[in-house]
């Protein structure tokens, strides 16, 4: 899939957009999805008990991102957004259960497979982009405060400096009120809670997700 820029277009016809959205769950599995779907906006299922949960137990990401609740979207301002949109790629990428399981040993394998998840995120949303979806945007999973800045004293943004990952970091789907087990679940894959008493030999795998609202 080259990135010649297409023109932009007002309208789009609908042997188009289906054409773009199966190039753009192609590429998503090609840059390491194990599954891609894609999905309707208004199957999203955005829930405010999502991002309660980013407080009750309290994450170690609340409020030291840019990123992260409670200075990202609001639920609230997602469904908004949403109603504007119709089209979407979702995916999951499943991991090792030994690698999502939070412990030190295995804290660069982690950090990269979260990575990972914002590589495809980038390259779906940017392949739009090029192709005149100019308002194409993703979410990933995790806290960019871990996954890009974990070795850094602090959030650049919070401290009133420039993103030092803006075009890489997202918001996470879960930090926007997105029910990813849900959506998940309703595409008929599987997904395990993994909480820090999870032992990774009673887990098949980790799942982490990401998804692209193309148009
Ligand atoms: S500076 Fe780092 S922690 Fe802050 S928003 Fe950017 S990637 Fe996230």
């Amino acid at each position: 899939m080259g990135r010649k820029p297409k023109a932009i277009t007002l309208a789009v016809d609908e042997a188009r957009i289906a054409g773009d959205l199966r190039k753009y769950r192609e590429k998503a599995i090609e840059l390491g999805a194990t599954r891609a779907k894609i999905v309707q906006t208004d199957e999203i299922p955005v829930d405010e008990r999502v991002t309660m949960k980013c407080q009750i137990p309290l994450c170690f990401g609340y409020g030291v991102s840019a990123n992260c609740p409670p200075n990202t979207i609001k639920p609230a301002e997602l469904r908004t957004l949403l109603e504007k949109y119709q089209w979407g790629v979702f995916f999951v990428k499943e991991i090792p259960s030994g690698v999502v399981v939070r412990d030190k040993a295995t804290i660069k394998e982690r950090v990269a497979a979260y990575q990972d998840v914002y590589k495809i995120v980038n390259g779906v949303e940017s392949a739009a982009f090029y192709d005149g979806h100019y308002l194409a945007f993703g979410f990933g999973a995790g806290s960019c405060r871990h996954t890009f800045c974990g070795l850094q004293e602090d959030c650049a943004v919070m401290k009133g400096t420039k993103c030092r990952f803006s075009l890489r970091s997202r918001p996470s789907m879960e930090a926007v009120g997105i029910d990813v087990y849900r959506m998940v679940i309703s595409a008929g894959w599987s997904i395990y809670p993994i909480g820090s008493d999870a032992k990774p030999d009673e887990i098949p795998c980790g799942v982490l997700a990401g998804i692209i609202i193309v148009r």
